[in-house]
């Protein structure tokens, strides 16, 4: 297994007291695995996917990525497991601001130490992008901004990539394309994903989907 989330338990406190939001998780992935997870809004999606990037630590249960326990990293450990081992895509694009397409790409493969020139020229002829590398993220449309934030992703090749809502933000057709890309780039980069989507259409595109609710995995 690539991912192993196993017993995961999480609570947020709140001014009522505390709240259970995750209450048992089991969830298994297996390399270059594509699954989709649904559920309700405030089911604990987001939540989950922080904890399994690392951004967050569980109450309770265990992660286990390509056989490491990532709840038993201190801080350091766990930024260095962000940096090179999970891609996050998010509804908001998060590019950064005062950096060009070309330079927002290469970003993260840079700072992981995988910068692979050859790789990433694929990756923006795919993406659509050859024409837009000296843009600023200001001076693209949604789409192009989440094909970069894709780019960006995929550029360090990262085992695992968690993908909260990425279309979410964008229209019917234009999400439609993006997810294609971001699946068929995701097989190409040897990545398992996780995709967040409240779309049954674009969850049937993926080899599994997974459902939260009551805190817990139901399939
Ligand atoms: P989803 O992504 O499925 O919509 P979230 O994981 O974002 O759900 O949130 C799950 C629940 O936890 C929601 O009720 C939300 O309001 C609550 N929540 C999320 N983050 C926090 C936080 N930092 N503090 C308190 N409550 C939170
Ligand atoms: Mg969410």
């Amino acid at each position: 297994m690539l991912l192993s989330l196993s017993n995961i338990a999480k609570s947020y406190q709140t001014a009522e007291g505390p709240i259970d939001i995750l209450r048992g998780i089991e969830l298994n992935l297996a390399a270059a695995e594509s699954v989709a997870l649904t559920g309700e809004s405030g089911s604990g999606k987001s939540t989950l996917l922080h904890l399994a990037g690392g951004l967050d630590r569980p109450d309770g249960g265990t992660i286990v990525i390509n056989g490491r326990d990532i709840g038993a990293l201190d801080d350091s450990g766990r930024a260095r497991y962000r940096r090179s081992e999970v891609g996050l895509v998010f509804q908001q694009f998060n590019l950064i601001p005062s950096l060009d397409v070309a330079a927002n790409i290469s970003f993260h493969a840079k700072l992981a130490g995988r910068f692979d020139a050859d790789w990433e020229r694929e990756l923006v002829e795919h993406l659509g992008l050859d024409r837009l590398l000296t843009r600023y993220p200001e001076q693209l449309s949604g789409g192009q901004q989440q094909r970069v934030a894709i780019g960006r992703t995929l550029a360090a090749r990262p085992p695992l990539v968690l993908a909260d809502e990425p279309t979410g933000n964008l229209d019917e057709a234009t999400g439609d394309a993006v997810l294609d890309l971001m699946l068929s780039l995701s097989r190409t980069a040897g990545s398992a994903l996780l995709l967040v989507t409240h779309s049954m259409r674009l969850a049937d595109k993926l080899n599994r989907k997974v459902f939260l609710r009551g805190g817990k995995i139901v399939s």
